[in-house]
């Protein structure tokens, strides 16, 4: 049977947004779904992720993911979002209104028919409440044309409902944050491995949040090796011009040489467990003695007096200074 139209999916690949998916499959409506990945987190390439990696389910149903990155203009967002942050520095309302902007972009390319959501009304505290999906729905310029299956029965009905090319009676009129329906619907619809709910990108993260907020009041222009350089290790921040990043094991050692940038100076305890610790900042003999006594700190002799600490960068020579290990004290205080 030939399909009736084409619709664009918003798709994290989560419970929600596949039996959205499904749910306009059915009604033999073609559906590319769009995943969007940022810089925090819903990347299917990253374990800290809200999206999922969802090549077996569209191989099993029969529609196309496409992925799209929201790059810079995602990062201008986080900074100044016109409908503010959420409990962290999660700008959930203009994250989606974006996403749906972009969608509208490509559906209008494609010459696609609506798009869809797997938004459940008062599902989530900050975007899914129904003003929130209100705001979403005028200021991505959409209204008439995005279709939330999964609440559509407690939504005015939209253009393709109204044309008749989607049949409102096999839509769902699901609310709150019980799970219950779901995954009724999940067994009803042959979805059998769909992943527990996420909480959201790294952006909802207490930690991440906090160094992403330092980051911005002292550097507000960041690039993305700052932002990456966020998710590891332990930071500390000396003064405005300068940070400390310490990492806590050896794959945090690699990935703070990979996000570091040339000529910034970095510390370590030769010949024994050690973390390498970045200095960001001039190097001066306050922040010589700083780096280096976080990183006795955090090595294997930190329980010795003092432990000869080396710092380097590329094309100069060794450097070495014997230092105490850091106090908690003192690592409390400059902790971010
Ligand atoms: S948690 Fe909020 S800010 Fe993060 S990706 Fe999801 S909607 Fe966007």
């Amino acid at each position: 049977m030939s399909e009736k139209g084409h619709a664009v999916a918003l798709f994290s690949g989560g419970l929600d947004s596949a039996l959205a998916v499904l749910l306009i499959l059915r009604q033999n409506i073609k559906v590319t779904a769009l995943t969007f990945m940022t810089h925090f987190g819903c990347d299917i390439t990253d374990k800290s992720s809200c999206a999922q990696d969802s090549s077996d389910m569209s191989e099993k149903f029969g529609f196309t993911v496409k992925m799209v990155h929201l790059g810079h203009q995602f990062v201008e967002i986080v900074k100044n979002p016109k409908y503010g942050h959420g409990k962290n520095m999660n700008p959930c309302i203009d994250c989606r209104i974006l996403m749906l902007r972009q969608a509208k972009q490509f559906m209008d390319t494609v010459g696609a028919d609506f798009i869809f959501t797997g938004e459940v009304i008062g599902q989530r505290p900050m975007s899914q409440r129904r003003p929130q999906l209100d705001t979403v729905l005028r200021d991505s310029e959409l209204a008439g044309k995005l279709v939330r299956p999964l609440s559509a029965k407690l939504l005015p009905p939209t253009e393709p409902e109204l044309s008749g090319l989607l049949d409102r009676e096999k839509l769902e009129r699901i609310s709150g944050r019980s799970r219950k329906r779901q995954m009724e619907l999940a067994r009803e619809l042959g979805l059998e491995d769909y992943p527990s709910p996420a909480g959201g990108c790294l952006l909802t993260d207490v930690g991440y949040s906090r160094r992403l907020r330092d980051l911005l009041n002292y550097k507000p222009d960041v690039d993305f090796d700052d932002l990456n350089l966020l998710k590891v290790g332990r930071h500390f921040r000396l003064d405005e011009n300068t940070k400390i990043v310490s990492g806590r094991n050896e794959e945090e050692n690699n990935k703070i040489e990979r996000y570091r940038k040339n000529g910034e100076w970095m510390f370590e305890a030769k010949d024994t467990g050690s973390p390498i610790t970045l200095l960001k900042g001039e190097l001066t003999e306050a922040s010589i003695q700083a780096a280096a006594a976080i990183t006795a700190r955090y090595c294997r002799l930190k329980n010795n007096p003092e432990v000869k600490i080396s710092y380097f960068r590329d094309g100069d020579e060794d450097h070495n200074i014997t230092v105490a290990p850091e106090s908690e004290i003192m690592l409390n205080q400059r902790r971010i």
